[in-house]
C-alpha cells in the first residue's frame, strides 16, 4: 500500500512513524509513506499558504494553488486513488471504515490547518472526507496519524499476532474482553482462575462472554449491527432478565 501524505508541518509525523507497529510495517515494505510539505509548492517569494476569508471573519483559509499544485505534481492531474481530506465535517471514521480504506492499494490524506481549505480544494479535488470525532483539533495531522494507524495495523503482516487484530474492540461489532497479565495476584486482586485452567474452551467462552457483558453495559448500541451466534443471543437475554440485579443504574421503577 502506498500513502501520500500532505502537510504544511510534515515533522510531526516522523516521529510516530519510526516507531513500533507503524516502522515494523514500512520496514517490512507493506506500506510506503511519503510526506509532502505544502509549502514546497507555493511560487511567491514568501511561500504563503494562505489567505484571509472573503466575507470577513477571523482566521485564515488554506490556499488553493498550493494544494492542487502539491497532489497534482505527485499523483498526476487526475489522481486515481481516494484524496482523503480531513475534517471535522466529514464521515466518521470507525473500523469499517478502516478496513474499506486498508484494501486500497493508494491513497492520499490530505491534512488543514488554520480554519480549514478553500471551499474549491473540497469540491474538486478531494474525493472522501473523514472525521476523527466530534471534536475540532488544530490540524490534521494528528488526525492523519489516527487515520494511517488504524489503516495500517489492518494490513497483512502488520501485527507480530496476525490474529491480534479479530478480537480487538469493535472487530466484530464487540468491545473486547479485559485481559490480565502476571503476576496471579496483585495486591490480593487475582487473575480469574479460568485463564489459568489450560481449558481452551472454557477460556474462549468466558472470552466471549466477557465480551458481551461489556458491550451490553457499555455500548448497547453496537449489539444490533454485532455478529452474534445462536448461545450469544441466549447469554444476552439471561443478562437482560438479570439486568435490574447487575446494572447497578438499572431504574427498576420502585
Ligand atoms: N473551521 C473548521 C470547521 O469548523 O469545520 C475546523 C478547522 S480545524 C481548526 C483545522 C483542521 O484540523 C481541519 O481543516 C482538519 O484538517 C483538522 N481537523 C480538526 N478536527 C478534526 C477532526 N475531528 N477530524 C478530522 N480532521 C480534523
Amino acid at each position: 500500500m502506498r500513502i501520500d501524505v500532505f502537510t504544511l508541518f510534515p515533522q510531526v509525523f516522523q516521529p510516530y512513524l519510526e516507531t513500533s507497529i507503524l516502522h515494523r510495517a514500512i520496514k517490512r515494505q507493506l506500506v510506503e509513506i511519503n510526506l509532502h510539505n505544502i509549502r514546497d509548492w507555493t511560487t511567491d517569494r514568501h511561500h504563503v499558504t494562505d489567505d484571509v476569508p472573503y466575507g470577513g471573519g477571523g482566521g485564515m483559509i488554506m490556499k488553493p494553488e498550493p494544494i492542487f499544485a502539491a497532489i497534482e505534481g505527485v499523483l498526476g492531474p487526475k489522481p486515481n486513488c481516494p484524496v482523503v481530506l480531513l475534517t471535522p465535517q466529514g464521515r466518521l471514521l470507525d473500523q469499517s471504515t478502516a478496513y474499506e480504506l486498508s484494501a486500497q492499494p493508494q491513497l492520499a490524506l490530505l491534512s488543514g490547518r488554520y480554519e480549514g481549505v478553500d471551499e474549491r480544494v473540497r469540491q474538486h479535488l478531494v474525493s472522501d472526507e473523514i472525521s476523527i470525532g466530534d471534536y475540532v483539533l488544530s490540524g490534521g495531522e494528528l488526525p492523519s496519524l489516527v487515520l494511517i494507524d488504524a489503516i495500517v495495523r489492518l494490513l497483512p503482516g502488520a501485527l507480530g499476532d496476525p490474529k491480534g487484530a479479530l478480537d480487538d474492540s469493535h472487530a466484530s461489532g464487540l468491545l473486547e474482553y479485559p485481559h490480565y497479565t502476571r503476576p496471579a495476584e496483585f495486591r490480593g486482586w487475582e487473575v480469574p482462575e479460568i485463564l489459568s485452567s489450560g481449558d481452551h474452551a472454557r477460556v474462549a467462552r468466558w472470552r466471549r462472554e466477557q465480551a458481551l457483558l461489556r458491550t451490553y453495559f457499555r455500548r448497547p448500541d453496537l449489539l444490533d449491527m454485532a455478529e452474534l451466534s445462536e448461545e450469544d443471543r441466549k447469554f444476552l437475554e439471561k443478562i437482560t432478565q438479570d439486568e435490574a440485579a447487575q446494572d447497578p443504574t438499572a431504574d427498576r421503577g420502585d
